[in-house]
């Protein structure tokens, strides 16, 4: 039997710490989903995302992981005979192209060297060939803790391509680093709610355009369950095409008011200030694994200069501190680790985690 009462405080990247008093809006009364009670707590819920996420578009509430939304973007927004850029720059986003192929659907694959970011040129460069209905990007690469320039390439997409769909992956960005949805241009983004938003896992939140929906509506079979257009017409009644998790609501409502409360600016500016001490701890102790100047604000991956043994690491870490941080994804498994500093977790924790791998590793 898995042993609940005393659980490792989580530092990996996702599933993040939650706090009880998160977990607590996760055990209220069942409602309905179809009466008044649901209905007020599902506008609620999307009046403050909209908020967070600056956009006076769509906001679904979808009761999947991100993943879903890798493939309803492509569903909902590509036309089987069109193309999609896929940029890739790590783990996450080299399987969104390899989903775009599962689709059924044209990609071509922009890769760079993990640790190296997407630049607005070399998208640029490939978009110019006119061959493109769309473009995937991530916004922050789990795997590698870089972030995209998402602004510039945003900038660039909107001067040169403006009829080019922009879809995100902002599961490890959205709360932790700044979203203007609207002003960006953007026309899918979405996060599940076990990163920065420290929510147990199973849920997601996507911002979709207006033009995303129009798009979608010219597009036939595509498919039930994340069926945007579905989505939009059900939010116009504060409902949800299926039965959703009503408990996920509940806690998405309660922190989208504490991160309302703070203001999103010092939010960021908190996440900024946690990444920025871990990264001048890494660069004392270790290096980074990517350019300072691309580095996520809510991880960072270590490049593991001294050699250490990551798994022996964890395990004094849980033993004697009751903690778990994370190895290198993939293929970087002993050549990195990361550590996630995003949602609830605070400078006081990271400074705590810090101050214990540097007595492990003296
Ligand atoms: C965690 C993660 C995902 C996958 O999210 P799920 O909720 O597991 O589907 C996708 N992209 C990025 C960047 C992630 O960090």
């Amino acid at each position: 039997m898995v042993d609940w009462k005393n659980p490792p405080k989580l530092f990996i990247p996702g599933p993040v710490h939650v706090l009880p008093e998160v977990l607590q809006q996760l055990a209220r009364p069942t409602m309905g989903h179809r009466n008044k009670e649901y209905a007020q707590l599902h506008n609620e819920t999307i009046a403050m995302l909209k908020q967070v996420l600056f956009t006076e578009q769509n906001v679904f509430l979808v009761t999947s992981s991100a993943s879903g939304i890798w493939e309803a973007a492509i569903r909902n927004c590509v036309a089987k005979d069109e193309t999609v850029l896929a940029c890739g720059c790590g783990a996450f986003s080299d399987k969104w192209g390899s989903v775009v192929k599962s689709c059924g659907r044209n990609v071509d694959l922009l890769k760079v060297e993990w640790g190296k970011p997407n630049t607005p040129e070399a998208i640029d460069e490939k978009l110019a060939t006119g061959k493109y209905a769309a473009i995937t990007l991530v916004y922050s690469e789990t795997s590698t803790g870089l972030a995209n320039p998402v602004y510039e390439i945003s900038d660039m997409m909107k001067k040169k391509y403006p009829n080019v769909l922009v879809f995100v992956d902002s599961v490890s960005a959205m709360v932790g680093m700044p979203i203007h949805f609207d002003k960006l241009g953007w026309d899918v983004t979405f996060a599940s709610v076990q990163k920065a938003f420290a929510i147990p896992p199973g849920f997601t939140v996507a911002a979709v355009s207006k033009r995303a929906i129009e798009k979608a509506k010219t597009v036939p079979e595509r498919g039930y369950y994340f069926d945007f257009v579905d989505f939009a017409k059900n939010n116009e009644k504060d409902n949800t095409p299926t039965t959703p998790s009503i408990p996920h609501i509940a806690a998405v409502n309660f922190q989208a008011a504490k991160l309302l409360k703070e203001g999103m600016e010092n939010v960021w500016k908190r996440h900024k200030e946690m990444g920025d001490y871990c990264r001048a701890w890494a660069k004392k102790n270790f290096d980074l694994f990517c350019d300072e100047k691309y580095c996520t604000n809510t991880l960072t991956t270590i490049k593991n200069t001294r050699n250490i043994d990551i798994g022996a690491l964890n395990k004094a870490l849980q033993a004697k501190h009751n903690l778990i941080i994370s190895n290198g994804y993939g293929d970087l498994k002993n050549l990195t680790f990361r550590i996630a500093h995003m949602g609830d977790i605070t400078m006081t924790d990271l400074k705590e985690v810090l101050g214990w791998i540097e007595e492990e590793i003296k």
